[in-house]
């Protein structure tokens, strides 16, 4: 319809390029709404997100919401390499002439669609966290509120952290006033007339199926690669048969792989279910030595101390939501959290069945996963018993996905003034 001016915006994740058809019917919409979409292609799937917003309102105030969201079929943008032949192949290995090539091929099909196309990019991990940043305090209107009066304000409080968990990465970004001793995790952002100084890291490789993979790596090298692997992290009623290439062909395990294997081959791994162990295997994939800052997270990397709220979402949330489910702990403490690991880490793959069938194929890796998070958050980010429970494990906030999509859209379609809203008002003819 006329009134409606779509905004597609599609958006590629770090490793990511997939060819969508957005399925369309006929609705009734909203008169004087305005749409923007985004797509999402992350590591291990791609997501659609629609986003609306009174046309007549475009004056930065926080009235963006979500429409609706969908999941592509199929996995992450990699498992389209057979597919895509050598382009494919090679846009794991971050090849740039290639994944240019296939970003120009996405964007001239999607321009094929009713659409204002705005543009395709593959994201910085720099830029991943800044836009959660903006997402969780846009949702969480940090920036400007509605007052009772019934005007928009600058409600001046303090923003909130983001702590994002992907499957291929893992970002923290927040705004801090010590030193930033590494210019490259630097940010400034000028957002309603403020100028926000962002930390923000992005770490490759640290997202939580990279991870998983990384800590097999290890575990199996440990072991001298033998035919029957034995894993500390998995229930101990539990084992499974991974093929080598699944584990060994990604560019994160790359410093693991042998100098020759059979790509072909199957290794069966079987759990011991062993928390301490498992410990001691995920500290070994971080590196916590040889920081040349006055202070790191971990792998040479500076970070300030952390400093108030954080909003913890995507993989952060799934696992901090499954030991809810199975322990009944809500974990707002680091003691909390080593407690519900370890519970989880103790129980058998039957039982977890029990309490949570409906995630049957997630099971083997939650006690992983979780002693993940338990290194990353404390050891390596530094929450202690003060900060930790300043921590929102939260999917949504106002019914709209928290993740880089929404702030993403908001700076693309200028519905995030840089100016003061007096300045704003003021400048409107
Ligand atoms: P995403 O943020 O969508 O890239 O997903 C990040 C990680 O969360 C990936 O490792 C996914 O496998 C995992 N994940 C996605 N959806 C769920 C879910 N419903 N429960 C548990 N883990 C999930």
């Amino acid at each position: 319809a006329a009134h409606l001016v779509p905004v597609a915006v599609l958006v590629f994740g770090l490793v990511g390029i997939l060819l969508l058809t957005i399925p369309t019917k006929d609705v009734q919409e909203e008169p004087g709404l305005r749409y923007g979409i985004v797509l999402d292609a992350g590591s291990s799937h791609t997501s659609l997100y629609i986003y609306k917003w009174p046309g007549n309102k475009q004056n930065g105030t926080a009235v963006v919401t979500q429409h609706s969201k969908c999941h592509a079929e199929g996995g992450g943008i990699a498992s389209y390499a057979g597919q895509l032949g050598a382009a494919g192949k090679s846009l794991e290995a971050f090849n740039a002439y290639l994944s240019a090539q296939i970003l120009k091929e996405v964007s001239h099909k999607i321009q094929s669609y009713p659409f204002d196309y705005r543009g395709a990019a593959i994201l910085s991990g720099k830029e991943e966290g800044a836009y959660g940043w903006v997402t969780v305090n846009y949702l969480s209107e940090n920036f400007i509120k509605y007052g009772f009066e019934g005007h928009w304000f600058s409600p001046s409080r303090p923003t909130v952290g983001a702590l994002d968990l992907g499957g291929a990465s893992t970002q923290i970004t927040f705004a801090t006033q010590e030193k930033i001793e590494d210019t490259d995790d630097l940010m400034k952002l000028r957002l309603y007339g403020h100028e926000y100084t962002l930390y923000t890291h992005s770490f490759l490789c640290y997202g939580k199926d990279q991870f998983l993979k990384r800590l097999l790596a290890h575990i199996m090298k440990s072991q001298g690669y033998p035919q029957s692997v034995a894993h500390p992290c998995y229930p101990a009623d539990h084992s499974r048969v991974v093929k080598l290439s699944s584990i060994l062909e990604s560019p994160c395990t790359a410093k693991y792989k042998p100098s020759s294997y059979d790509p072909h081959a199957s290794v069966t791994v079987h759990g011991t279910g062993h928390y301490k162990h498992c410990l001691g295997n995920v500290s070994g994939v971080f590196s916590f030595e040889g920081c040349p800052f006055s202070q790191c997270s971990f792998d040479r990397v500076f970070q300030p101390n952390v400093t108030g709220g954080f909003m913890a979402f995507s993989a952060f949330f799934y696992v901090h939501s499954f030991l809810q489910q199975v322990t009944g702990i809500t974990a707002s403490s680091p003691l909390e959290l080593e407690v519900a690991t370890k519970r989880v880490c103790n129980m058998s793959f039957s039982q977890m069945t029990l309490l949570a069938p409906e995630q049957k194929s997630r099971l083997h890796y939650y006690c992983a996963a979780s002693v993940f998070l338990n290194a990353l958050m404390l050891r390596g980010y530094g929450f202690n018993d003060t900060s930790f429970p300043h921590i929102s494990f939260q999917k949504k906030v106002a019914d709209t996905t928290v993740g880089w999509a929404l702030g993403y859209m908001l700076s693309l379609s200028n519905l995030l003034p840089t100016e003061r809203l007096e300045l704003r008002k003021a400048l409107t003819p």
